[in-house]
């Protein structure tokens, strides 16, 4: 059996009778940058995400950028964000001339609320936590340091559209939720895209104006920005996948689960952990494994795919080796980064494909007792 890491084309082949006119109605209409349809997913997005305002810009990871630079931050400031990421995160901090300054995971593989404090200083400025593989970070925790202390908090959902912790949807904690519709994400595009969501009007006029040449009347450019846009074909793209992603998260939520049944009582492994009071939409299901590369070679000659994410905790990344950062300093997500491993997860998988990724585990590591 062949168990794909992800399989988008399942998913395109379901939707083709309502995407394939979409996309021709943008041709037909030759509506490729911004107007209605841009316009009208902006619009669905916020209702059916319950903010007021939905700021479209072409990626995930400007999403990050624009949101900091509307909030004035630069050269000389700090941003907080988790050990564990994909590089967007830290990368888009970066680019605005601020520090990125890494905190240790908890053991949800989120940014450690208890482990904050300490890097604070006069130079910080807002606090990213990352929702990564698309459970909630420790939000309420985080948002309570960053009132405590006057910090913006900027959250990185580009791996949790939907996912709620007590039923509030992340992204809406802080003074913005950033989102990717990289095409792998829950909800994903056919190219890139991405968005910012916010409640605050002045927040949300100052992301529009940056991400659209500081201008938003035409040739009135009050400051200068950049050219961050989504368009038209990815709009609606996203606006026909809209009305499915809550049943696709939950798809996801039920495979995840099987999967954990099913591995348990591998004492190899040890399963995704549940945070009390969110629900997880599982962009990735990520075990924690012994002899974790030896595992992912055995299920490949299975025909399984697997990941890892990501192999490198940020801050021991060549890219931050300027910052002369120890491993010592983040000792669970340099632990982490050797031990886990990304099973195939998407919503169309199987339950046959399940069990036989589980059964591969469990062949795996049969009569070979614990190392
Ligand atoms: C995908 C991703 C991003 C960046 O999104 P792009 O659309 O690829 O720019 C940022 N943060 C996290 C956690 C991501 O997974």
């Amino acid at each position: 059996m062949n168990v794909p890491f992800v399989d988008l084309k399942t998913q395109y082949l379901a939707l083709k009778p309502e995407i394939d006119p979409a996309i021709q109605s943008v041709l037909d209409e030759t509506a490729f940058i911004g107007g209605k349809h841009v316009e009208g997913f902006e619009k669905a997005y916020a209702e059916k995400y319950g903010v007021k305002h939905c700021i479209s810009c072409a990626n995930g990871t400007d999403a990050i950028y624009i949101s900091l630079k509307a909030l004035g931050i630069g050269p000389g400031d700090e941003v907080i964000t988790a050990a564990n990421s994909f590089i967007a995160t830290s990368e888009a901090i970066s680019q605005t001339g601020a520090r990125p300054v890494f905190v240790d995971i908890d053991g949800f593989f989120h940014i450690d609320p208890a482990k904050i404090e300490a890097k604070i200083t006069p130079k910080t400025k807002a606090v990213i936590p990352v929702h990564l593989f698309g459970q909630p970070a420790d939000i309420p925790a985080v948002r309570a340091i960053c009132e405590k202390h006057h910090l913006h908090l900027v959250e990185d959902c580009a791996q949790s559209h939907f996912a709620t912790f007590q039923g509030r949807r992340t992204g809406t904690f802080g003074i913005a939720g950033t989102f990717s519709f990289y095409p792998g994400k829950n909800l994903g595009a056919y190219g890139d895209g991405g968005a910012i969501v916010t409640d605050d009007d002045a927040f949300a006029r100052q992301a529009r104006l940056f991400a659209c040449h500081g201008s938003l009347q035409k040739y009135v450019h009050e400051i200068e920005g950049i050219n961050s846009r989504l368009d038209g074909i990815q709009a609606v793209v996203l606006r026909a996948k809209l009305g499915h992603i809550e049943d696709w998260n939950k798809a996801r939520n039920a495979h995840a689960l099987r999967y954990s049944e099913l591995l348990a009582g591998v004492d190899q492994v040890r399963c995704p952990k549940l945070r009390p009071g969110t629900f997880h939409i599982f962009h990735l299901y990520v075990i924690r494994a012994e002899r974790r590369d030896d595992l992912a070679a055995f299920l490949k000659t299975r025909g399984v795919a697997t990941g890892i994410h990501y192999p490198t905790a940020l801050p021991l990344l060549p890219a931050y080796r300027h910052l002369r950062l120890a491993a010592s300093d983040f000792p669970v997500a340099a632990e982490c980064q050797g031990q886990i491993l990304s099973l195939p997860m998407y919503p169309e998988l199987a339950d046959e494909q399940i069990a036989y990724v589980a059964a591969g585990i469990r062949e795996f590591y049969q009569g070979q007792g614990r190392s």
